[in-house]
């Protein structure tokens, strides 16, 4: 038997699970360790509420969990209950799938005031991340600024911009939709330090924001390069700059709230009386190698919330190498020490999207198999158990998953597919009511 342990049960988690199941069939057995009593990881917390077709991955993700040789141990957290160390003498290959919870550090002057805060502290409140659930960000406006031009910016303008009616089918949790609903911001300025041809947005996304009930984008034509130009681009990035020039080119309706769409544009402070209350933004222009450089011209945008969306970083954990520039683990293609590997973000950085992680999971049960026969002799699940029993700690199942999760979907508003619990002990609760 060949014992693996998964750390993290998100989508790189998941996928090298079933990768694992399909290369040595019956001759393993896969752990799945979280330190939450729920899975999924970044499909539960990070994939926005309203995008539920994307989160339907996750029934791909249950049919391995429901599998005789693949477990869900949930509640676990490596580092306070049990170590790496550990599960490697547990366990004949470790596979740290631990993603990237941790907000890249907007460092400027001003960055820790209160209403200045980080994508995965925002997208975990609306997502109901119990680290963040109670985290009462500043809705009062009227400005908002949202820092960088990937898709996680996107994802918190639109949930900053819909109406309760447009969030009705998705699984926002209620405290966000209540306060959203109270939500006195009128003007979202969206700022990215070079230009709409540097731009991370994916086209269907972008598109999103020409569909909003009470919001509309607004893009300086002035800062589009010539229309040529845009024949130089890849595809995709094509049709997301195309979305900029019809965002452009829409006539101004009477809608109350305004996206805006800042290029050539880096916060360099936020200033205000004890909390944010304003944005210090340089104009920027591009060098020969596309990087952006200030021009010392500024201006301010004012602003109550600011949410920085630019990038995440890996958590070290004690005794695993970690390559601090990179924000993830050191590792050559997934290998970090003998028997211990990594895979999706925590092996590569927050880059691509979920199917990227199925790739990644085949490359790293791939490199197990390379890298050592079955049978060493380790003790596997039932070493883990003892040792997990020894520190009393209450480890959550996938049966005990599924009770919360019947418990979510029965608590639901209408519309809605779930109503999800958002601290640790209720979930525990609900895991164990029958
Ligand atoms: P991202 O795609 O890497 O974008 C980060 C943005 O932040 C870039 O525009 C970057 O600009 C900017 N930035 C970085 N440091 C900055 C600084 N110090 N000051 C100002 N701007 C700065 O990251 P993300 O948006 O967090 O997304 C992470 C991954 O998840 C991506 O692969 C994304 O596509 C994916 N995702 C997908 C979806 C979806 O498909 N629906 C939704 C959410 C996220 P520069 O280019 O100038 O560095």
């Amino acid at each position: 038997m060949r014992y693996v342990a998964v750390v993290g049960s998100g989508p790189a988690g998941y996928y090298t699970a079933e990768a694992a199941q399909k290369a040595f069939g019956d001759a393993v057995r896969v752990d799945i360790i979280d330190r939450l009593p729920v899975p999924y990881g970044l499909i539960r917390f990070g994939v926005a509420p309203d995008h539920q077709s994307i989160k339907a991955v996750s029934k791909r993700y249950e049919q391995v969990a429901l599998s005789d040789n693949v477990r869900f141990v949930g509640n676990v957290e490596i580092g306070r209950d049990v170590s790496v160390a550990e599960l490697q003498s547990c366990y004949d290959a470790v596979v740290l799938a631990t993603g990237a919870p941790v907000d890249n550090r907007l460092d400027i002057p001003g960055s820790d005031l209160p209403g200045v805060i980080g994508s995965a502290a925002f997208v975990g409140w609306y997502n109901g991340h119990p680290d963040w659930a109670t985290l009462d960000p500043p809705l009062a406006g009227p400005g908002a600024v949202i820092v960088g031009n990937g898709n996680v910016a996107l994802d918190v303008a639109r949930i900053l911009s819909k109406t309760p009616a447009e969030l009705a089918g998705s699984d926002i949790c209620a405290h966000a939709l209540e306060q959203l609903d109270r939500s006195g911001i009128v003007r979202v300025t969206l700022l990215g330090r070079r230009g709409p041809h540097q731009i991370a947005m994916t086209p269907k996304e972008l598109g999103e924001l020409g569909h909003l009930s009470r919001a509309q984008p607004l893009v300086e034509d002035a800062d589009l390069p010539e229309p040529g130009a845009d024949a130089l681009l890849e595809p995709g990035m094509r049709k997301s700059v195309q979305h900029l020039r019809d965002f452009a080119a829409t006539p101004i309706a009477a809608k109350p709230i305004s996206i805006c769409f800042d290029f050539f544009a880096k916060p360099v402070a936020i200033e205000g009386d004890g909390r944010a209350e304003r944005v210090v933004v340089e104009r920027t222009r591009l060098d020969d190698e596309l990087r952006s450089i200030g021009t010392g011209e500024t201006y301010v945008v004012p602003a109550g919330l600011v949410v920085s969306c630019i990038g995440y970083q890996t958590p070290a954990i004690e005794g695993v190498p970690y390559e601090h520039g990179r924000g993830r683990f050191a590792n050559l293609d997934g290998r970090i020490l003998p028997g211990l590997y990594c895979v999706g973000w925590a092996r590569r950085g927050p880059t691509g999207t979920i199917g990227t992680n199925r790739p990644d999971g085949q490359a790293v049960v791939e490199l197990i198999a390379a890298d050592g026969a079955a049978g060493s002799g380790k003790p596997g699940r039932a070493g883990l158990d003892a040792l997990l029993a020894a520190r009393g700690v209450e480890v959550v199942t996938f049966r005990d998953w599924q009770n919360i999760e019947a418990a979510e979907i029965a608590r639901a508003r209408a519309g809605s597919p779930r109503e999800k619990f958002v601290s640790i002990p209720e979930m525990i609760a609900a895991a164990r009511a029958t």
